[in-house]
């Protein structure tokens, strides 16, 4: 058999779009993209081809990638059982505009459009159905993974495979690629109606996540989303969610209005549920304008089919690779500038504290906020594990900071100190971006000695790289 339509030499270029709604027999590609695997030469190591990332972790560019487009597109949806069979390459904008027809959506759909089911459950996903849904792997039924001993295991919460069902979350690909994920959906209504709280100082908006969390109503109303705008020390906003097929009108921000402008200007909002799920993604949260999208002049000539995430994206990486603002700030004699582009989660009981912390000695602002708990509190999720009775806050915040050197000429002086601090206060931080752990601390924060006998067990020649390497040496 030729595995030359998987292995692909990076120079050819990125994998072809396929319709989202055709998608090739999975036993057929599953059966090839194991040869590949089987196959795949000793001295390279695998790399997946991607049309899209989210991290923000660079690398040099591989030179051979395995491209399994084939697991790009939606196997079923079940809207009776509640259940879809989706390719783990599938964004979730493809996702959502398979299921909503039928009146569900996955349990929790990360915010940024060109996610895909596989990224977003090895890589930890989170929105603000995260406080009664968990994350994206904990609405995985059953998952189909590529191993790196060219075999396709189907993962589940018992039997041969638990051990990778549970390891999987956080592993970014170095068990295992997930080719096809049977997951839950749920009813959704046809709009979002939004409640804006106001809250002046932490204390408060903690107390509202918590009450609203614990008790999944505000105010006489069910609450079924959850999640927090900080826009300064005495300005916090909590937003509250709730489906609704009430009849009326709906905010459109998809154009010239701007999503988090409108938590500061309103205190109720209503949206369509397909705007809900993506109301931060036209403008990357608040972070597309670094990149003028906000500034109104540009805004109208700005296409409306370019307001997304994956365009700042690619932006933002054009201008790391050419160091375009780096050779500006240069110029104007300013000084260099740290990335801290990081989501964390703390207690929720904690975020205070963080946020003090975090005021003090980072200063980027708006932050995100939105909690989270773990769904099934017998669950233990071996690579990320949280306290099944504690409720978490996930704090988002993605900007740069001036370098200042301090004496410390150290690169990563700010994320490193939110390293320290995150661990102090009993969180953890997501791997998607820098990180400048030690090996041990590393693997003492994210459950060393389960990972290593998972990678003995399905990727027992290396042909994926180690999680260290990949997250913190971003090899
Ligand atoms: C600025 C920023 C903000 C973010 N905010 C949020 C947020 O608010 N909510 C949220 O949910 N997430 C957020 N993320 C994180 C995002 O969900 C993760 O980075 C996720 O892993 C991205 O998925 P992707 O499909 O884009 O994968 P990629 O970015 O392409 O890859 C991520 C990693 O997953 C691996 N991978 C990809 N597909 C598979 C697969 N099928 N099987 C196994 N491994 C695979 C890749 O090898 C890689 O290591 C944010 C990221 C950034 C950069």
């Amino acid at each position: 058999m030729s595995s030359s339509g998987v292995l692909r030499e990076a120079a050819a270029g990125a994998p072809q779009p396929r319709p989202t709604n055709q998608i090739p027999d999975f036993a057929r590609s599953a059966e090839l993209a194991a040869h590949t695997v089987a196959e795949w030469p000793a001295d390279r190591p695998i790399r997946l081809a991607k049309k899209t990332s989210n991290l923000f972790r660079y690398r040099q560019d591989a030179d051979a990638v395995l491209d399994l487009s084939a697991f790009d597109g939606v196997y079923s949806v079940d809207a009776d059982n509640l259940r879809a069979s989706v390719g783990g390459l599938t964004t979730y904008e493809n996702l959502v505009a398979r299921t909503l027809p039928y009146g569900v959506s996955p349990m929790c759909v990360p915010q940024l459009r060109t996610i895909t089911l596989g990224g977003a459950v090895t890589g930890l996903g989170i929105e603000s159905p995260s406080f009664r849904n968990g994350c994206p792997h904990e609405t995985v039924v059953a998952m189909d993974v590529l191993t790196g001993t060219g075999e396709v295991v189907r993962a589940e919460p018992h039997g041969e495979h638990s051990d990778l069902f549970y390891g999987f979350p956080n592993s970014y690909g170095t068990l295992g690629y997930a080719l096809r994920l049977e997951i839950e959906v749920e009813p959704v209504s046809r709009y979002v109606a939004m409640t804006h709280v106001p809250c002046g100082d932490y204390v408060t908006a903690v107390e509202v996540m918590d009450i609203a969390a614990a008790q999944r109503s505000w105010d006489g109303q069910a609450v079924d989303f959850i999640d927090g705008t900080v826009f300064g020390p005495g300005e916090t906003y909590v937003t509250l969610g709730r489906y609704t097929d009430e009849p009326g009108p709906t905010s459109d921000y998809t154009g010239i209005d701007i999503y988090y402008r409108s938590v500061q200007q309103r205190t109720a909002d209503r949206l369509s549920v397909h705007d809900y799920l993506w109301r931060w993604d036209t403008d990357w949260f608040w972070c597309s304008r670094a990149m003028g999208a906000q500034n109104p002049y540009i805004r109208r000539f700005w296409p409306k089919s370019k307001l997304r995430s994956d365009v700042y994206w690619k932006l933002v990486a054009l201008d790391r690779k050419y160091a375009f603002s780096a050779k500006l700030d240069r110029i104007r004699k300013r000084p260099p500038r740290e990335p801290v582009v990081q989501d964390v989660e703390v207690p929720l009981d904690t975020l205070p504290e963080f946020l003090d912390f975090f005021d003090k000695e980072v200063g980027i602002s708006p932050v995100w906020l939105c909690p989270l708990q773990q769904r099934d509190p017998e669950a233990h999720w071996s690579l990320y594990s949280f306290d099944p009775e504690t409720r978490y806050v996930n704090v988002g915040f993605w900007s740069t900071v001036p370098r200042t050197d301090d004496g410390d000429p150290t690169d990563g002086r700010v994320n490193r100190a939110i390293e320290a601090e995150v661990t102090r206060l009993g969180g953890r931080k997501s791997l998607y971006s820098t990180s400048f752990y030690d090996r041990d601390d590393f693997y003492r924060i994210y459950g060393g000695d389960e990972y290593w006998k998972l990678k003995d067990r399905y990727d027992p020649d290396g042909r994926f790289a180690e999680l260290y390497d990949k997250c913190v040496s971003a090899i």
